[in-house]
This record gives structure tokens, C-alpha cells and sequence, in this order.
């Protein structure tokens, strides 16, 4: 044995090392010497991939380990890992590591990953999105009709159809004279027993309206105002472009990060990005759109922005007014009606108004 192999084995105690490169562990042994730990590899034959001279100013206790034993890294390698078990050589190095240097490389670490993950989540999501509103123009008007009837019979178990026969025509033919005038195909309206403020559209040209929607529009116009909105995300094929944002991204995901992506984090991360449901474009997309109908229509703008007046107001609480949260922006909402409105009627006749007001009775 060389001389120098029987210097450094003085005092040298038995450990376990695991480089961070791959799961083999290393037999070692490890001395303290200069405010070195200083590791040598018994097996020669097939060392470890990582530094063996470990300053004692950069190595720290692993917290996360759930051995009984001591378990050390060091900040060049913080992948690798020195296991243990020799009560007096953990009794001396114990004092002499550093205290906050696993802390905050833990913590820095944590944020670099999370930083690189939200900016490649971004960059897919705004690619997604860009990719599927295009995408969604190629489809015809009705593509995804068919799912999304099966999404509102869903719906409908636990929240039921509305059926007033009266409601229900009025409301057709208050949808149906709006897209006349865009020369688009007649949107289907269904409304729904559901006290939560909503309305919203879904791909194939389906527009739901809930009945505390109703119960929240004091005029027809309101309730006009609304639908002319949805009717204006379902024209220009908003739902059914969200809809292949949420598919692109998820095969995207996969591509990018393979199996290797905690399925839980990333879909944390997809779901705040798609949660923010249609971006700022689509909400004035369908704001340009809705106004149009609004003035095709002569229905009065007033009464609609009173009522985005009231939801820009409520935007900080109330969980039960959700059409908000699906289309922000009602201030902007209703300032551009009375900016650009130019209606004067109400809409809906006032029996007809009647009868979508006890529709859902
Ligand atoms: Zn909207």
C-alpha cells in the first residue's frame, strides 16, 4: 500500500457516499483534515463522479434525510450525498458543518426550478393559445356542438333546464335576431336553475344563462347585454379556442417535461394560467362584437352598462356573482357601451320579458 493511502486512513472512518450522478453507492472513507472532509473511495475499481475533498465551510446537514443516520452534502455537489453511520465521526463533523448553507441552496434551488418551470409553462401557454385561436377558425361554426350538449346535460343534473316554453322561445328569438344580423348560424341558448350570476358559451355556438342571471337583470337590456357578449366569444370561436389551448398545453407539457413532471405541479401551474379563462383580446373581441349587435338590435346600452356597473363593483367579494371571474373587465365592459351604444329599445318585448323572468319557475 503507497504511503499516502495509509496517512490518509489514519484516523479514517467507514461511510457510504452517493455521487448524485447515478443510485450506486460508494463505499469511503473519510477523514477530517484541515477543515476538509476529505473522502476516499475503497472500491478503486469504480469511483463516484464528483468531487472528494469537501471544505467544511460549504457542507451542510441534508434535512430531508429520513435515516437514522447523518446525512451530508456539500454546496459543488449538492446532488451528492455522504452517509453516516459511525457514531464518532458524525459526533465530530456534526458541530463543524455549516448551519445555513443547505438552507438557503435548498431554498435557491427551489426557486431556480420553479422559475425555469413557470417560464416554460408561460412560454407553451401563450404559444397554445396563439396556435389555438387560429386553429379554432378552421373548424365550422358547429364543431364541438355535440360535447358541449353533453357538458350542459351534465350540468343539467344538478342544475336542471329551465323549460317555460315562452322563456325559452323568447330568448331564442332574442339570440336568433342578433346573429341574423352577422349572417352567423343561431347560437343555442340553454338556461339553467343556478342562483350563481353567470353566462357563458361553449364551443358549437352554445351560450348557457343561469336563472340568478335573471334574477340579477332588473331590464331586459341587462340580460341582452349579456347574451350579446357571449354570442359575440361563441362568433368568434373564443370556447372552442380555450378548448385546444387546454389540449395543446397538455400535450405540450408532456413533450417538454416527459414523465419526469410532478403530474401535480404542473397541473397547478397549467390550471392558474387557464383559470384567467379568455385573455383581454377575446373579452374586447367580444365586447366589439356585442355592441354591433347591441346597435343592430336598437337595444338601449344603458341598462347593460348599469349592470356591468354593479359587477366592476362587487369584483373584490361576493362568490356568488362568477361572471366577473369568467369575463373580467366590467368597467371597461361599461364604459364602452355607453361610449358607443346608440339603442333606444328595451329588447324584448315586456311579455316576453315576463316570461323569461318565470322560465325557470
Ligand atoms: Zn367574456
Amino acid at each position: 500500500m503507497p504511503s499516502s493511502g495509509e496517512a490518509a486512513s489514519a484516523g479514517a472512518r467507514p461511510a457510504t457516499l452517493f455521487d448524485g450522478v447515478n443510485a450506486l453507492d460508494h463505499a469511503v472513507l473519510v477523514t477530517l483534515s484541515g477543515g476538509r472532509i476529505v473522502i476516499t473511495p475503497v472500491d478503486t475499481a469504480s469511483p463516484p463522479y464528483c468531487p472528494l475533498i469537501w471544505p467544511l465551510k460549504d457542507s451542510y446537514v441534508v434535512t430531508d434525510s429520513r435515516r437514522d443516520g447523518l446525512t451530508v452534502s456539500t454546496r459543488s455537489v449538492p446532488d451528492a450525498r455522504l452517509v453516516i453511520d459511525d457514531r464518532s465521526l458524525s459526533a465530530s463533523l456534526l458541530p463543524r458543518l455549516n448551519r445555513t448553507a443547505g438552507r438557503s441552496d435548498a431554498r435557491r434551488s427551489a426557486v431556480r426550478w420553479a422559475v425555469a418551470l413557470g417560464a416554460a409553462v408561460v412560454l407553451i401557454v401563450a404559444t397554445a393559445g396563439l396556435a389555438s385561436r387560429h386553429a379554432a377558425q378552421l373548424f365550422p361554426a358547429g364543431w364541438g356542438g355535440g360535447l358541449s350538449d353533453g357538458m350542459v346535460s351534465q350540468l343539467s343534473v344538478v342544475h336542471p333546464v329551465c323549460t317555460g316554453s315562452a322563456g325559452v322561445a323568447a330568448l331564442d328569438k332574442l339570440a336568433t335576431g342578433m346573429t341574423d344580423t352577422l349572417g352567423q348560424p343561431a347560437p343555442k341558448i340553454s338556461t339553467v336553475r343556478w342562483d350563481l350570476v353567470n353566462a357563458f358559451a361553449l364551443p358549437g355556438g352554445r351560450v348557457v344563462l343561469t336563472s340568478g342571471l335573471i334574477a340579477a337583470s332588473d331590464r331586459p337590456e341587462a340580460l341582452a347585454a349579456v347574451m350579446a357578449h357571449e354570442i359575440g366569444h361563441a362568433v368568434r370561436r373564443d370556447p372552442l379556442a380555450r378548448m385546444l389551448r387546454g389540449r395543446l398545453v397538455d400535450v405540450a407539457l408532456a413533450a417538454v417535461f416527459g414523465v419526469s413532471l410532478d403530474a401535480r405541479t404542473a397541473e397547478a401551474a397549467v390550471g392558474f394560467l387557464l383559470d384567467s379563462s379568455y385573455t383581454r383580446d377575446q373579452e374586447a373581441g367580444a365586447d366589439a362584437v356585442a355592441l354591433r349587435l347591441l346597435n343592430d338590435r336598437d337595444i338601449n346600452p344603458e341598462p347593460g352598462a348599469k349592470f356591468f356597473d354593479t359587477l366592476a363593483a362587487q369584483e373584490t367579494g361576493l362568490a356568488a356573482v362568477a361572471l366577473f371571474s369568467t369575463h373580467p373587465q366590467s368597467k371597461e365592459r361599461a364604459e364602452t357601451l355607453r361610449r358607443h351604444g346608440t339603442g333606444t329599445g328595451p329588447g324584448l318585448a315586456s311579455g316576453d320579458w315576463l316570461a323569461v323572468q318565470s322560465m325557470c319557475k
